[in-house]
């Protein structure tokens, strides 16, 4: 086999430079690992999903078995009301859930909450307590149930916790259930300061949800007074790639960073586009089965799994669920799915970048509202009344997007999604909506048509007939625009921005509370016109039409990748900002406060804290990024590439010696010559870029100010990792491969 030839041959060369060749041969190593893997075994259960589903769960169905029945009923209407659920009840369901859980072998508790890293926390504690007698006793009470305090301090505050102040309380989120993750049973909580503040993304999440749903239901008041509720859905779908362990584990960068710092581009990737809905490799197949049934048993309703367009690239998608359980069900999603790639032997990678030059990882958000009478508020209706209700949501999100896209924007941005804004593959940097030619012609004609002065009879049987055309089925009409950031799929919006190792609760939550005051605004408007003896359904035409008018500039329908669309944008005054900071600042801006403060979703401090928290968490990242990259470049490339350079001058001296008197050799000689120099001037490249990225680096930490570090990081050190980065490939060219340290990208792309 080549590669154990390669991992002997440099073994036992008798060379000083023994460090290097152990170096090429961890890469090796790697490699031969590799080639001996096979598909893990998974056992899969002979029952049919429906089976399985969700056994890990305390559903409903388990609580009513667990619980007296009373307490079950107030329990599901507080969920359903979102009331606080007092303490003797709590108690109650406490012992409920404990019972179910040790009746499954379950022996801990953690309370499961999501702090501003932007993954989960957890803290186990046994169910355990001592008895007078110093036996132990099975115990969880509804303290512990509604109430813990994990030592917080350590998590990103944001300024919002003063270290004497440090302690946070978790508090139990009973509109998620609770699941059994191995012998734990986890309950989902909010995560809060001692002063009430909130120090995660769940709790102003479920604040915007409870804002949206007060005035969507309110609008649709308008249409249908059966209407009490409105939940906001999310189907997420899950973009990542995988990478064989061993390969992993060679490549530092990838360990520390999430993406490669270095590697030049395989001279095959996704250009064949040969990847995209293929099929999916064995081992493949075999994680994502068992990934499939960790989740569906914690009811995780996955539904879809297909290759994505770059190498080794791939997505999951469930059925779409009430927003905060989607998000819960997502977080957890990752969790599974990193544990059961270990066990296959894989690393699976969320980052939104992890290889330049291909395509990278999203996270699409599928976001719609929904009536607790089972209407879907982004479908077009049966008839001219739905088709109005359907009209007017959908125009006031697509007000709500004109109005707050600068917020949007800086929910998703962060340091490994910059990679993909604005770079041709994902979400311009310039939010638009994408309505489809239909609904655009639609909201045309509503607008030429509708006017402020009183219409005539026959004008608006016109209007309704017009209304009425709307067909129920857009989605075969629609085409799909993939470079839309913000894309009408006939029946939700996709919002496609949001990056793969994201937390979807931040941009859900902007998303949610933009749209919800504007329909709050809408309902004012609506109902100063009624006051003023404009009938209903004229008042709305009229507030809508202005809508359509004020927010034309935000709807494109074309290439949201060209040149052309930047020009066009311009004009239409769309911001295009890319810098971090400055996207940043509209979490900071007067204008997002009016929709954020004022509706009560963060305080000031609140906000300001995720401000901070987005900075922070960019300079760190960039920082990380340079110091990884200073050393691998300083103790693995440039070595590497002194110890084939020498090679080289060896073998010229040689050369030389025996051919001194030989014309025909001398092209020979000085074409190894000037290798020779063009490996001595990437080194020389890479290490005065090393050199001045360190030096930068610490003017950067000397800054105080947080914000000006953030552009300096961005602006300063950042562009060293590329420009030190091309040096680093270019050798990667020139260097004999069985020196070259690191696994290249054909073999991280390739190998499965
Ligand atoms: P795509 O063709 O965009 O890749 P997928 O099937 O991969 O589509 O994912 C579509 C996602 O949209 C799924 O998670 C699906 O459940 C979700 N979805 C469908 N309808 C709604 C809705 N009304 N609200 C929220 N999400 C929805
Ligand atoms: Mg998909």
């Amino acid at each position: 086999m080549r590669f154990e030839k390669k991992v002997f041959v440099l073994c036992f060369k008798n060379s000083s430079n023994t460090i290097f060749q152990f170096m090429a041969t961890f890469r090796f190593k790697a490699l031969e690992e590799l080639l001996r893997r096979e598909p893990l075994h998974v056992d899969f259960p002979s029952d049919k999903i429906s089976n399985y589903f969700a056994t890990g769960v305390f559903t409903p169905e388990k609580m009513q078995c667990y619980l007296p029945p009373e307490t079950y009923k107030q329990v599901q209407r507080a969920i359903q009301s979102g009331q606080r659920i007092d303490r003797r009840i709590a108690d109650q369901v406490a012992a409920g859930m404990k019972d179910w859980a040790v009746s499954q072998g379950v022996t801990h508790y953690t309370h499961w909450f999501q702090p501003l890293t932007g993954g989960t926390a957890e803290k186990h504690d046994a169910f355990f307590e001592m008895g007078d007698f110093g036996q132990a006793i099975e115990a969880f009470s509804g303290a512990l149930l509604a109430q813990q305090e994990p030592d917080a301090s350590s998590f990103p505050n944001g300024g919002l916790r003063d270290t004497f102040e440090a302690r946070g309380y978790t508090a139990w989120d009973p509109s998620s259930p609770a699941f059994i993750m191995g012998k734990t049973l986890c309950i989902p909580t909010i995560f809060i300061a001692y002063t009430g503040e909130a120090l995660d993304s769940k709790t102003p999440l479920l604040k915007s949800l409870a804002v949206l749903d007060k005035a969507a239901t309110e609008v649709c008041q308008y249409f249908d007074k059966d209407v009490k509720r409105v939940i906001s859905t999310l189907g997420w779908e899950q973009e990542y790639f995988l990478v064989d362990e061993a390969l992993y584990q060679a490549r530092p960068d990838l360990s520390l960073t999430g993406r490669t710092l270095m590697g030049h581009a395989s001279a095959k990737d996704q250009q064949l586009e040969d990847h995209y809905f293929g099929s999916i490799p064995e081992r493949v197949s075999a994680f994502m089965k068992d990934f499939e049934i960790e989740s569906h048993k914690l009811g995780i309703p996955l539904k879809t799994r297909h290759n994505e367009v770059a190498p080794n690239q791939f997505e999951c998608a469930p059925i779409f669920e009430e927003a905060n359980l989607a998000n819960d069900h997502n977080l957890l999603l990752m969790d599974i799915m990193r544990k059961v790639a270990q066990k296959h032997k894989f690393r699976v990678l969320f980052h939104e970048k992890p290889f330049a030059g291909i395509n990278g990882s999203g996270k699409h958000n599928n976001w719609s509202l929904a009536t607790d009478t089972g209407v879907n508020l982004l479908k077009p209706g049966r008839n001219p009344r739905a088709n109005m209700q359907f009209i007017t949501f959908l125009v006031n999100v697509v007000k709500a997007v004109h109005e707050h896209g600068d917020l949007l924007r800086s929910a998703i941005m962060s340091a490994s999604n910059q990679h993909r804004l604005g770079a041709n593959e994902a979400p311009p940097a310039i939010i638009s909506v994408f309505l489809g030619s239909e609904l655009s012609r639609m909201l045309d004609d509503l607008e030429g048509r509708i006017h402020e002065k009183k219409m005539t009879a026959d004008e608006k049987t016109a209007l309704k007939l017009d209304i009425g055309k709307i067909p129920e089925i857009l989605l075969d009409n629609t085409d799909r625009n993939r470079t839309s950031p913000f894309a009408f799929t006939g029946n939700r919006f996709e919002f496609r921005a949001v990056g793969s190792s994201e937390n979807s609760a931040g941009p859900m939550t902007m998303l949610n509370a933009a749209v919800a005051d504007r329909l709050a605004k809408f309902k004012i408007e609506v109902d100063t016109l009624i006051e003023k003896k404009v009938k209903k359904d004229d008042a709305i035409f009229q507030v809508l039409r202005r809508y359509i008018t004020e927010s034309k500039a935000v709807r494109f329908e074309g290439n949201g990748y060209s040149q052309e669309w930047r020009d066009e944008a311009a004009r239409r005054g769309l911001s295009n900002i890319t810098s971090a900071p400055e996207m940043f600042e509209a979490l900071n801006s007067a204008k997002s406060k009016t929709i954020l403060v004022e509706q009560g979703i963060f305080n000031e401090r609140e906000l300001h804290s995720r401000f901070e928290i987005k900075l922070e968490e960019f300079i760190k990242k960039i920082q990380i990024e340079s110091r990884v990259l200073g050393d691998l470049a300083s103790n693995h490339i440039v070595p590497t590439a002194f110890h084939y350079q020498s090679s080289l001058v060896e073998s010229v001296k040689s050369l030389k010696e025996i051919f001194a008197d030989d014309q025909d050799m001398h092209e020979s000689i000085y074409d190894r010559i000037a290798t020779i120099k063009e490996i001595a001037s990437h080194i020389l490249e890479i290490r005065k870029g090393i050199h001045d990225m360190t030096k930068a680096r610490k003017a950067g930490n000397s800054l105080t100010n947080i914000e000006e570090k953030c552009t300096h990081y961005e602006t300063v050190v950042k562009p060293y990792l590329s420009s030190i980065r091309y040096h680093i490939d270019k050798l990667e060219l020139i260097v004999d491969d069985e020196l070259w340290p690191l696994p290249k990208y054909r073999e991280l792309l390739f190998n499965r």
